[in-house]
């Protein structure tokens, strides 16, 4: 059996295809690239998912080989999301879809975290996603993947990338911002976790007005990673202690950040505990994992009627909102 997963949710128009084993047959993207200085203009990208969807289908259909008439599935990411991108990926969706195939709506967040655990050894683990809008700290219990803690504002990746903007660092600046740091000292900043939960934005302003005020960039960008993920690290912690798990799994875009890894990394050998991070390749957003998480739906509810509002966008759908059939 093989799905076909859209995801369209911000920046990336990507389309994976994947069997019901798990093995990923293509995994094709077109990334939107906002003017310099701009963040991402919704309809802007929802305009480069509509003139490139087309040529990401054809060329996932010609890596793994086969026709539209191959596929047995077609799965869409429904949200959380801009509403004119997913709008965008779940029309590609219907028309792949033509009536005949089953079609099913997928939360981004949770493809983040299935993709994580068909690709490493992570079983049942504290999971840290970390991406451009969202940042969680999630885990399964009862049904759900539940939410231990979350930013108050921004996600961690948009932080970054507010940063990164203000200072001239083009997009994405996540990466170059890790490449900064290494050569980096130490400056003072704000610590923001208040519970479980983070603050981010606040840490950006204090970083811009430092910036303006003459501090070397490569000092900022190693001092805000410095605080961005020991507040992460300390949530973390937190909820390995309080849930009794033994695993963590990092997640989304910024799991490719290595001292991010690194720091993630140093807790969990303290503590006795497991860390897996997502193959980089699949930390971004990606078409696979939507393709996956639509098969693992598709497994746990085979005879499930194909009910329109399953098939319409969800901009504000929570990671805990979604019901994991899946997993016992
Ligand atoms: P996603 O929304 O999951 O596709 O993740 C995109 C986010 O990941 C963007 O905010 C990027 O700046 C961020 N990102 C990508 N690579 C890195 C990196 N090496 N270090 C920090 N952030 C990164
Ligand atoms: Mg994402």
């Amino acid at each position: 059996m093989l799905c076909l997963g859209i995801e369209s949710t911000a920046h990336t128009f990507g389309v994976g295809i994947v069997d019901d084993k798990g093995n990923i047959l293509a995994n094709e993207k077109s990334t939107y690239r906002p003017a310099s200085g701009w963040g991402i203009i919704p309809v802007d990208a929802a305009n480069h998912h509509k003139k490139s969807g087309s040529k990401v289908i054809e060329n996932a259909l010609e890596i793994a080989g086969i026709s539209i008439k191959d596929i047995d599935i077609v799965s869409f990411s429904q949200g959380p999301g801009l509403a004119p991108c997913l709008k965008v990926g779940m029309e590609y969706a219907r028309y792949l879809a033509n009536k005949s195939r089953r079609i099913i709506g997928v939360n981004h967040c949770i493809a983040h975290i299935e993709i994580g655990r068909l690709l490493t050894e992570s079983k049942d683990p504290v999971i840290v996603y970390v991406s451009g809008a969202n940042t969680q700290i999630l885990s399964f219990s009862s049904g759900r993947y539940r939410c231990f803690g979350e930013t108050m504002d921004i996600g961690l990746g948009n932080a970054l990338d507010k940063f990164g903007r203000n200072v001239g660092l083009g997009f994405p600046p996540g990466p170059k911002i890790e490449k900064l740091a290494k050569n980096g000292n130490w400056v003072d900043l704000p610590y923001v976790v208040k519970g479980m939960d983070l603050s981010f934005s606040g840490i950006v302003t204090e970083c811009i007005r430092k910036y303006n005020a003459g501090y070397k960039l490569e000092d900022i960008c190693f001092s805000m990673q410095e605080v961005f993920f020991s507040m992460l690290v300390e949530v973390t912690e937190r909820a390995l202690a309080h849930l009794g798990k033994k695993e963590v799994l990092l997640t989304g875009g910024v799991a490719a950040n290595t001292r991010l890894q690194e720091m993630l990394g140093i807790m969990c050998k303290e503590r006795g505990a497991e860390f897996n991070t997502v193959p980089i390749e699949y930390a971004g957003d990606n078409g696979a994992m939507i393709a996956w998480t639509g098969i693992l739906h598709y497994k746990s509810n085979k005879n499930a009627p194909c009910n329109e509002n399953d098939i319409d966008i969800q901009p504000r759908q929570r990671t805990d909102m979604v019901e994991i059939g899946w997993i016992k």
